[in-house]
């Protein structure tokens, strides 16, 4: 669909347009496919441009309490990153966020069934509703050294740019449009979400927008780490498990029975030889390899991590449907190789999905995002990634994950970085994003 949002007749159209309660299909949930379509109010939504937005003194105010806040923000995200939060035990923080969304004034804070913990800003209506989300969960395991610490701007510590970032700006841009009094003309529902990195899965998204909040999100954002980049294409991944077994035995004694190590080597050979698309960008990776008990036995299991990435569904169910019948040929070679004696068998064990998909450049809600970096002189640079974002993309709601300012270093390392020099102008673009979608 083609940006409206300098369309003249847009300015008198109401800037709530009546919603049904459920208004995309709960069955894409499951499927894999892009639905990609845009619903005719969100082309009426954006009655004003960003920049126009500017003109109102609240929004100013807003804009204007946000820059000032950032010191204490900044001492807000320290404190948040020193709450451990591994995957799967993201409560503590959790609990932290709903104090804070409480003390915030938010509405009918909850946490829901998946550990998502949810507090809703009403508008002058209950549509559209904007999803404003960051992530508590970290990749550090339990007992890892949280501590930050600091040399000049530069804060150091597991977390501090992803995405105690995130949450931080979040909790900005709550008191930022408190203190100015902003109402806006939709509601907006804060999330602080769970099970975003790795083997999490993005299971608090799926909870979301399957479950807890199902049928009721009209358009989404994340923040998620440090920069200005908006991301509009979500990188999806299927991941498995493949475990080879046969009965195994001496390798002196016993030879001349199938191997399941041999058999995963001609496996990989296999994968190693697919040929995949440039464009839209898809890839493997066999990361993770094991098996075996002595130099001296066939050994009776081997098992190996897979990864394939793609932003189009139908390419990643390429590249998984060409894997499949690798590993099936793999077994089968081996076995005819050995006669059949000792056979080997293969069990390919799926432990990750994250659904792609896209949100056009082209969509009300990147053209929004646009207009507003470049009505705050940010550069606006579009990215691809995997994030809390992709659940909505293809589920065809318009979503984006923006970064929350400032630079970092080291993502995903015990030596992450966030120099918070300037961090208050990814604030200030949250801010006036999210003035600009809660209409
Ligand atoms: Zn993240």
């Amino acid at each position: 669909m083609k940006n409206k949002l300098t369309h003249p007749k847009c300015l008198r159209l109401p800037a709530n347009p009546a919603l049904p309660a459920t208004w995309y299909d709960s069955r894409v949930a499951l499927s894999m496919k892009p639905i990609i379509f845009i619903p005719l109010f969100t082309a009426l939504a954006f009655a004003q441009t960003p920049a126009q937005l500017l003109n109102d003194p609240a929004v100013r105010a807003a804009l204007e309490a946000a820059k000032r806040n950032e010191p204490q923000a900044i001492e807000q995200e320290v404190r948040l990153c020193e709450i451990p939060a591994p995957p799967f035990h993201e409560d503590e923080r959790g609990k932290e966020l709903k104090r804070l969304f409480e003390e915030l004034g938010l509405k009918d804070v909850r946490t829901d069934r998946a550990g998502n913990v949810i507090g809703a800003r009403p508008g002058k209506a209950a549509h559209p509703n904007l999803v404003f989300s960051a992530h508590l969960d970290t990749v550090f395991p339990e007992g890892t050294n949280v501590k930050v610490t600091r040399e000049g701007t530069v804060l150091k510590g597991p977390g501090i740019g992803d995405d105690c970032r995130g949450l931080t700006v979040m909790l900005s841009v709550i008191r930022a449009l408190n203190e100015a009094h902003v109402e806006t003309p939709g509601a907006i529902t804060f999330v602080a979400d769970v099970g975003e990195e790795g083997l999490g899965d993005l299971r608090g998204m799926k909870s979301l927008f399957y479950d807890s909040l199902k049928g009721q999100i009209d358009r989404f954002i994340s923040v998620d780490g440090t920069g200005l980049g908006i991301t509009h294409i979500g990188v999806g991944s299927n991941r498995y498990k493949v475990t080879f077994k046969g009965p195994g035995g001496h390798s002196f004694g016993a030879f001349g029975m199938a191997n399941p190590i041999q058999a995963m080597g001609r496996a990989i050979a296999k994968i190693d030889a697919f040929e995949v698309p440039a464009q839209p960008k898809t890839t493997f990776n066999v990361g993770r390899v094991g098996g075996g008990t002595s130099v001296n036995a066939i050994p009776f299991e081997a098992w190996m991590e897979v990864d394939m990435r793609s932003s189009d569904s139908a390419s990643l169910k390429a590249v998984d449907t060409k894997f499949n019948a690798a590993v099936k040929e793999a077994v089968d070679e081996e076995n005819r190789r050995w006669n059949n004696r000792g056979p080997v068998s293969a069990a390919a064990e799926l432990v990750g999905v994250r659904p792609a998909g896209q949100t056009p450049k082209d969509s009300p809600i990147v053209q929004t995002a646009m207009g507003v970096s470049r009505a705050l002189q940010i550069e606006e640079v579009l990215r691809e990634g995997s994030t809390d974002s992709n659940v909505p993309m293809n589920l065809g709601i318009p979503a984006i994950t923006i970064s929350g300012g400032g630079s970092g270093t080291g993502a995903h390392s015990l030596n992450e970085t966030f120099d918070t020099k300037d961090s208050w102008r990814g604030t200030q673009r949250a801010v006036l994003l999210a003035i600009a979608l809660a209409r």
